[in-house]
């Protein structure tokens, strides 16, 4: 990148004038073409990589980086290293975030005010797009538990089963449900029932270790597991491991002990091309009926080729 204030010293004053008047035009130009392509998204990302083609333009880093609380995002191709400089992005007084740059080289006084002159445009595009995340995310949370709602259960093992056909990983997933819970409602009241399912879905929190498991609230008392690149061993253990938390730690709410027990059906999935999001739930659903058939607090494999391939019926 050629450096704008190296020109300005090969000027005489009158050319360095129309100079410094083309250089103004053509930063309003790139200000007011910025603005225009930060208004097509609400996607982080594609919002850092947009403004990093202009703040190229000022600044030769080989990486940039957003992060708020939890939220972080990057450009693509992105790397750390020991140059960095922070900014504070703030919108009017309220703190929006902090926008990081990886410096090949360091940053002019002058092009480092320009810099800050496109933080300005970059703050009020990352604000809405934190606001539309937050929203998004609430659309998809099971209001009393937190853990995912049905919707996001089905997109989210649709993405599983996606990238488990890329990888040619397993996909495991497990369908758990509390037993005999109309009881404890009808006995202890519903208020206790939501207790007994906040619990449930802490402990499922608990057992769920990698950042890439996925736990959810299906409906009612069922909970949905979905474990990436788990095979029916590992299914098994975590929800062996599940099964006995429940079992072995009562729920106490105002004085009163409530016992729980839980049910499991599992089943694995490894690029059977006829395998739908469907049928996979219907395999683990048929493993949740083989436990309460066969006396509950259990944890039933069933196999998905069972499904997908039945016997033919002996006559
Ligand atoms: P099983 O062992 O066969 O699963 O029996 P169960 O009693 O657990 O199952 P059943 O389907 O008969 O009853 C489920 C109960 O779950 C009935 C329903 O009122 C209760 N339920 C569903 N959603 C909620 C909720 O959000 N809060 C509370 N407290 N209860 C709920
Ligand atoms: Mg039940």
């Amino acid at each position: 990148m050629q450096s704008i204030i190296n020109f300005e010293h090969q000027f005489t004053e009158l050319n360095a004038f129309q100079f410094g008047e083309t250089k103004v035009k053509e930063e309003k130009e790139g200000k007011t073409h910025l603005l225009e392509q930060l208004q097509t998204t609400l996607d982080l990302e594609k919002l850092l990589s947009i403004f990093a083609k202009e703040a190229s333009k000022y600044a030769d880093f080989s990486g940039l980086y957003f992060k708020k609380d939890d939220i972080s995002a990057s450009t693509p191709g992105s790397s750390r290293g020991k140059a960095e400089r922070q900014f504070e992005l703030r919108a009017n007084n309220e703190f929006i975030g902090l926008l990081t740059y990886t410096l090949k080289k360091p940053i002019s006084l002058s092009h480092f005010h320009n810099l800050k002159a496109l933080h300005k445009l970059l703050v009020y595009p990352i604000r809405n797009a934190l606001e539309y995340k937050k929203a998004m995310s609430l659309a998809m949370q099971d209001g009393l538990t937190n853990l995912g709602n049905r919707r996001y259960f089905d997109e989210q093992l649709k993405r599983a089963m996606h990238h488990a056909n890329r990888h040619n990983h397993h996909v495991g997933l497990i369908i758990g449900d509390l037993n005999k819970f109309k009881a404890i409602n009808d006995t202890h009241g519903h208020l206790v029932g939501d207790e007994c399912l906040i619990h449930l879905a802490k402990k499922i929190k608990l057992c769920l270790r990698r950042s890439t498991d996925i736990g959810c609230r299906y409906g009612g008392e069922e909970f949905c597991l979905i474990l990436p690149e788990t095979d029916e061993a590992g299914a098994k253990a975590l929800a062996e491991e599940l099964r006995i938390l429940i079992c072995t730690e009562a729920v106490k709410h105002q004085g009163m002990t409530i016992d729980l027990t839980v049910s499991c059906g599992i089943t694995t999935y490894k690029h059977q091309a006829e395998c739908t999001t469907d049928s996979l739930f219907d395999a683990a659903d048929k493993g949740l009926y083989l436990a309460k058939e066969n006396g509950r607090n259990q944890v039933q494999v069933y196999d998905l080729n069972e499904l997908l391939y039945p016997r033919e019926q002996e006559e």
